[in-house]
């Protein structure tokens, strides 16, 4: 079955008897037992759900892996899956990170006992040189968000094979269709399912998906344990927007590929950090590891004065936080992901007071280039 086709007809949902075409969304936090010797499955929602199950198996299909679990959020879903580390474990994460996932690891997850050191995960030799016995997890996320930095997922599979380092990789930035870590040698992947899998801006999702038996386990107890798990409405909304994935994210790239060209020429921008253009230090790695670039971008305006103006005065592009929906988003990462990041910290990481964070949405391209252009002035 090609891609297009399984986002679609992938996952063929077994539990409803009724021939429903769609999935039914069972609110239900509790089921009822046969017997004492005829248990029902499905128990409690924390534990099981069947909305939840079927969203949880077509993520888990879509990215090659065995096993899903659904979350409330994509940050509950981090949060969860850091958990399989033990104290005293050492983590070596992509610097360029998801300032919310930055803000856990250095708030939160470094209270249970976990130490990080944040690197360019697209130099290998970095990588490498931080490993120390108690290194057991690399994180990553490629491109990264929002300077967009490619990391070569394979390299750092291959890097760290037999050493006993688990390699977690955030796609939310490709989604599914374009990216599968899990092929690439990665052992979990993380969404969320906030962004381009619901992809309207109209629930709060997380997977983490993955093939091996023993974190599966260990992941299956945390996730009953925490309890931050994936509601069943939201789940169905999630599984209404995979069926659309394909047309939404091939669009958006064909838009964003016309835009970052358009941009990359326009006299007030800088710079512009789009995986995309052939001139980008990672599009050949990108071209190895993925099938497109997305559609989520940032460029570098000529003063603060302008990125305001364009947070402002658009009028399609919507000034918001997140990414990877239908509609166009903007913001000002300074703003928004990164305002727990210190200021040092921050420019050291090209993230400065005249970025502009992009994430094209399936408008028509020109319509949102002269909505830009006005904004700019
Ligand atoms: C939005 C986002 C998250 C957090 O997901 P929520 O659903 O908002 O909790 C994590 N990683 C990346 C890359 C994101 O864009």
């Amino acid at each position: 079955m090609r891609r297009d086709t399984q986002v679609l007809h992938g996952y063929q949902y077994q539990i409803d008897k009724t021939g429903a075409s769609s999935l039914p969304v069972f609110m239900s936090s509790t089921f009822i037992h046969e017997s004492t010797t005829n248990m029902n499955e499905y128990l409690y929602s924390r534990v099981k759900n069947p909305t939840r199950e079927a969203v949880e198996q077509t993520v888990a299909m879509l990215e090659e892996a065995s096993r899903g679990f659904g979350f409330s959020s994509g940050m509950a879903a981090i949060a969860t899956v850091m958990e399989v580390f033990e104290p005293g474990s050492h983590i070596i994460s992509t610097a360029d990170l998801f300032g919310g996932s930055i803000r856990l690891f250095t708030n939160i997850t470094k209270r249970h006992g976990l130490e990080f050191d944040f690197v360019d995960t697209g130099d290998i030799a970095a990588i490498e040189a931080k490993i120390k016995p108690t290194t057991k997890g690399i994180y990553l996320e490629s491109p990264s968000n929002p300077m967009a930095h490619v990391t070569d997922i394979k390299a750092v599979c291959e890097t760290v094979k037999g050493r006993g380092i688990i390699v977690l990789v955030d796609n939310t930035v490709m989604s599914p269709y374009f990216q599968n870590p899990i092929s690439l040698g990665a052992d979990i992947v993380i969404h969320s399912g906030t962004k381009y899998l619901s992809g309207h801006s109209d629930a709060l999702a997380g997977f983490a998906v993955l093939n091996d038996q023993a974190l599966i386990e260990k992941l299956e107890f945390l996730h009953t344990s925490i309890g931050a798990t994936l509601s069943p409405m939201d789940a169905f909304l999630v599984s209404r927007g995979i069926k659309t994935l394909a047309l939404r994210v091939e669009k958006a790239e064909q838009n964003a590929m016309k835009i970052a060209n358009w941009l990359q020429n326009h006299p007030r921008i800088k710079s512009v950090n789009y995986t995309g253009l052939p001139t980008h230090p990672g599009h050949n790695i990108m071209k190895q590891q993925s099938r497109g670039f997305g559609s989520l971008m940032s460029f570098e305006v000529d003063s603060e004065t302008t990125a305001r103006n364009i947070v402002e005065r658009t009028k399609i592009i919507k000034y918001a936080e997140s990414l990877g929906c239908v509609n166009s988003l903007i913001t000002l990462p300074v703003l928004a992901t990164h305002v727990d990041v210190p200021e040092n910290e921050r420019t050291a990481r090209g993230i400065t007071n005249s970025l502009v964070r992009f994430s094209v949405g399936i408008e028509n391209a020109e319509d949102l280039m002269e909505d830009l252009e006005q904004a700019m002035g």
